[in-house]
């Protein structure tokens, strides 16, 4: 069995979740994580999923929405972790790419998503686009200041250098359908350099499909693409490649009880 790490499952209408979750059922994938990407859209998030036991959720503040609402203190972002189908933090962290917010208010943000993760005890989900320097400054200074977090790095697109920042850390990098692009030659020999304890897969459906649908609206039964070539880039059959996975999920998702 496979876990999607990241997907976004309010993005499809009500008639078409349905169909997507079959989907995912039929290629073997068996749970995920939808995300937060503002307090709002978070807070409905436990209503979307509740009636199945196989989908979990996320509390957070994108880097695209950080300057459209104050900055959630880490109290509130820990307490809205109390609902048993949240079993983490995020999105957050810095986007330089899109810069949609500004530089400074997205730091802020991401330094509350990280002492709001440490309060709850549950793992941030960080996005990291064209940021590396401030990505490793800020995880360094917060981690020197309050102390270890759990962390995974969702969507690794960045440095090798970032990875083995962030896995001296003890944090997870989570490999999504970029993977299998032609061009994502580096992408995969990082993949195959990451310590297999700390490797996890995910969609980020609906974006971001990975080969064969690249272009078409991603869902997260397609993280069987993903998790296929992982498997070869590590040498390791589908089936291992799950089995290993699952049990990093687990192990970072504690809450996520099999
Ligand atoms: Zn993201």
């Amino acid at each position: 069995m496979l876990i999607d790490s990241h997907c976004h499952l309010d993005y499809y209408t009500a008639l078409e979740l349905p169909e997507v979750l079959a989907r995912a059922a039929a290629a073997g994938v068996g749970e995920m994580v939808t995300i937060g990407t503002t307090l709002a859209q978070s807070q409905g998030l436990p209503a979307l999923i509740e009636a199945h036991d196989n989908l979990w959720c996320t509390v957070g503040v994108h880097p695209h929405h950080a300057a459209e609402a104050p900055v959630p203190a880490p109290e509130m972002l820990a307490e809205l972790t109390r609902h048993p189908k949240v079993i983490g933090i995020g999105e957050s962290g810095l986007d330089y790419f899109y810069d949609r917010s500004p530089r400074e208010v997205q730091g802020e943000n991401f330094r509350a998503h990280i002492r709001g993760a440490r309060l709850a005890g549950l793992p941030l989900a960080i996005h990291a686009r064209d940021a590396d320097a401030d990505i490793a400054l800020i995880l360094r200074e917060e981690r020197e200041a309050g102390g270890d977090f759990a962390f995974l790095l969702h969507c690794f697109s960045s440095s090798r250098a970032l990875a083995e920042t962030a896995i001296a850390m003890g944090g997870y990098v989570s490999f999504s359908g970029m993977l299998t692009f032609p061009r994502s030659n580096e992408l995969r020999e990082i993949a195959r350099d990451v310590p297999a304890e700390r490797l996890l897969v995910e969609t980020d459906a609906p974006y971001l499909a990975p080969v064969p649908f690249r272009g078409k609206r991603n869902e997260p039964g397609h993280v069987v693409h993903t998790a296929r070539v992982l498997a070869e880039v590590r040498g390791l059959t589908p089936a291992a490649l799950a089995d290993l996975t699952t049990a990093n999920f687990r192990r970072l998702f504690a809450k996520a009880a099999a």
